[in-house]
């Protein structure tokens, strides 16, 4: 990695077609192919339920930790490349079946709001998806906006359909 200076960021992993958990796992490993993005820690990976849009199968879902010098767009157009490499098409119904689906929920304790990108993910602290396996890493890391360490967040979750559940592998 280069001497620029360097940042944590978590990212959210998931997929729903096909052989959801080799997709997740390609997608990670696909990640720190970039020489300015190392995965530092990984998740283990679950089996979650459609959340937005209920209609289709389920998914299996994970969250990295990586130490990256790239700036946050410069990140999210590695993640969009990385879920093109991975055969992702962006058609159909938002929120709907994909591949692979890789999304920057925090940036350091950057709190930023453009067309492209919003950091925090906005549905982060709603999504027991996305939580549980920021948990699995740092169940004490503070949202840098609501002030509360993820642990926190994912106790105040009570929507009964958020099914998560750790795979068997
Ligand atoms: P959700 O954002 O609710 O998880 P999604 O992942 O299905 O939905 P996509 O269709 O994958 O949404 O992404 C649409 C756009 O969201 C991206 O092209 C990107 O510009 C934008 N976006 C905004 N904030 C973020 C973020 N924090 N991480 C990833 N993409 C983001
Ligand atoms: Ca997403
Ligand atoms: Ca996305």
């Amino acid at each position: 990695m280069s001497s620029a200076p360097v940042h944590t960021a978590y990212l959210s992993v998931g997929s729903n077609i096909g052989d959801k958990a080799a997709n997740c796992r390609r997608g990670i490993r696909a990640l720190g192919a970039h020489p300015g993005v190392e995965v530092r820690c990984c998740s283990r990976l679950y089996r979650t339920a459609p959340v937005d849009y209920t209609d289709q199968d389920w998914f299996v879902n994970a969250a990295v930790r990586v130490a990256t010098v790239l700036a946050p767009e410069a990140l999210l157009d590695w993640l969009l490349e990385v879920e093109r490499a991975a055969g992702r098409q962006r058609r159909g119904v938002r929120f709907g079946p994909r591949v692979l689906d890789l999304d920057i929920i925090l940036f350091d304790d950057l709190v930023l709001g453009t067309e492209r990108l919003t950091i925090p993910h906005p549905r982060m602290h709603n999504r027991r998806f996305v939580l549980q396996p920021i948990c699995d890493m740092d169940p004490q890391l503070v949202h840098p906006v609501l002030k509360t360490p993820m642990d926190g967040l994912l106790e105040r979750l009570t929507d009964p359909h958020q099914e998560v559940w750790p795979l068997d592998d």
